[in-house]
């Protein structure tokens, strides 16, 4: 079995950046399992299934036909042949992604998908449930934290680099209402697996994450 890199925590607190970082450091997979709800929430739209469909939901979970091609060091997202890396990645998706992930069926759905990404040498993965439920022997859990003013913050300058438009406090409202549907429900709510090393990044930057995450790999 491979060794797996866990890194879960609530959104905006810099996962995808430092599972993206880690991952072409160690020259292991990485498995953006945030990217699969989202192509869920995704592919119902197009096929017109309902977001409480739980059933149907659950099948498209299961055939869901998505490929992760980079091209030229860019890595893109397919959803049945159609790239659509941009279309997942706005804030109504990810809220769409959050009530999809709230369904047992879809999130069962999902594990074998999930497992297969581990292959040598490593996989590094990104979510909310990797180290609690789908690896729970990983060889190392991250926890990652930031306040949520900070994450507000962050997400924002994000979405200005962008050009996308948006208002501080509407965006920390989101991040809040999300935070606590993620953590009350009824399956896999966000927390820190027992055996999880919590790292709060509210003032520490991407390279001083990225340097003690190395360091407590190797250790
Ligand atoms: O991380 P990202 O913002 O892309 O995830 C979108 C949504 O998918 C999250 O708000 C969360 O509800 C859900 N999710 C999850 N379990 C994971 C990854 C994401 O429930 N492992």
């Amino acid at each position: 079995q491979a060794p797996v890199l866990t890194i879960d925590g609530p959104g905006g607190a810099g996962k995808g950046t430092i599972s993206g970082l880690m991952a072409d450091r160690l020259n292991w997979h990485l498995l953006d399992s945030g990217a699969l709800y989202r192509l869920i929430a995704q592919a119902a739209g197009k096929h017109q299934v309902a977001l409480d469909d739980e059933a149907a939901l659950a099948e498209l979970a299961e055939s869901l036909d998505v490929a992760f091609p980079v091209e030229d060091g860019q890595p893109s997202t397919l959803l049945e042949g159609e790239d659509v890396s941009r279309a997942i990645r706005t804030e109504q998706a990810g809220e769409r992604a959050s009530l999809v992930a709230s369904l047992p069926a879809v999130r069962q759905a999902l594990l074998k998908r999930q497992r297969d990404f581990c292959q040598s040498p490593g996989l590094v993965a990104d979510g909310r449930d990797m180290g609690t439920v789908v690896f729970p022997d990983a060889a190392l859990k991250i926890f990652l934290t930031a306040s949520a003013d900070e994450r507000a913050r962050r997400r924002y300058q994000q979405l200005q680099e962008a050009g996308v438009d948006a208002s501080l406090s509407s965006l920390l409202k989101e991040i809040q209402a999300r935070d606590a549907r993620d953590s009350q429900r009824v399956v896999a709510p966000l927390k820190p697996a027992d055996d999880a090393i919590t790292l709060d990044t509210t003032r520490l930057s991407i390279p001083e994450v990225v340097d003690q995450l190395t360091e407590l790999l190797v250790q």
